[in-house]
């Protein structure tokens, strides 16, 4: 996939308030490697801590020291995925005692002492801002912060610069998630600082071209019921003909979705008798 850029900057200066630190793990579904990012003028908020590579830590170290900085005063995570949360041993390690928040919510094996962050409990840096948005659909415990002096938005990854999100078979929830992208198109945010990618400059056009994709998926897959396809396989080969084979697991993974949402607003059955896949019908 085009998005795993190689040449994306190890460390960058998106505004005044905002700098970035890339997690160093890049992939399929990565893109690059995680953002994580240290927010206000001194004494900085970290948002994520990447996967836990080796390399991290010093790079977030040198790029602390460049700026003047000691160490962050907390850091705050976006949701539970592991390429969020993985470094958090890591800088415990080297800043003893920083206090670690998320929104706790259906989860187990997270680090020791991690506290609970709630939706609206704003958290205050210097010169800055987070308002805690609660975003579920890509994961149930998603929080999106939103710092009011830039209009800005950490999207976690509700939004990614480079590639659509993933809804995730277990946790995910498609119709949780068109919701989160109309609350924060409410919003009225200026600018997104994706988890993933690049900054994304005109977040209104990025947030209703999101929503238009899905919708448009979901035309797609209601035509393919109308046209008589059944199965989920079968649905991936007449919409996703474009897309190369390797990447038909997600592709199936994000048709199941949509059909989930569908028979969950009462459009579509399930037919899950006999062997496995199910078969689907417009109701
Ligand atoms: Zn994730």
């Amino acid at each position: 996939m085009t998005w795993i850029d190689p040449n994306f900057p190890h460390t960058a200066e998106p505004s005044d308030l905002v700098g970035r630190v890339l997690g160093l793990n890049p992939g399929m579904l990565t893109g690059p490697g995680t953002n994580t990012y240290l927010v206000g003028r001194d004494q900085p908020i970290l948002i994520d801590t990447g996967v836990g590579v080796p390399a991290y830590p010093p790079l977030f170290e040198g790029y602390l020291h460049r700026r003047g900085w000691a160490r962050p005063e907390r850091i705050l995570l976006t949701h539970r995925h592991r390429d969020h949360l993985g470094g958090v041993a890591d800088l415990r390690t080297l800043f003893p005692g920083v206090p670690v928040a998320k929104m706790i919510y259906k989860d187990e094996g997270l680090p020791d002492d991690v506290q609970d962050v709630r939706d609206g409990q704003a958290v205050t840096g210097d010169g800055v801002t987070l308002v805690p948005v609660h975003t579920p659909g890509h994961a149930s415990d998603h929080l999106c912060y939103f710092m009011p002096e830039e209009r800005a938005l950490f999207t976690g990854d509700l939004i990614l610069g480079g590639s659509t999100t993933v809804i995730p078979d277990e946790d995910g929830d498609l119709g949780q998630y068109m919701a989160s992208l109309r609350r924060v198109q409410a919003l009225g945010v200026r600018r997104i600082y994706p988890a993933h990618g690049p900054v994304i400059e005109d977040a209104a056009a990025k947030i209703e071209e999101y929503i238009a994709h899905r919708l448009l998926r979901e035309r797609q897959i209601l035509e393919a019921l109308g046209g008589g396809v059944r199965t989920i396989p079968d649905m991936v080969k007449a919409i996703y003909a474009e897309v190369p084979a390797a990447l038909h697991g997600h592709a199936a993974m994000s048709v199941h979705s949509h059909l989930k949402k569908l028979k969950a607003e009462g459009r579509v059955d399930e037919d899950a008798q006999g062997d496995p896949p199910s078969r689907w019908t417009l109701r």
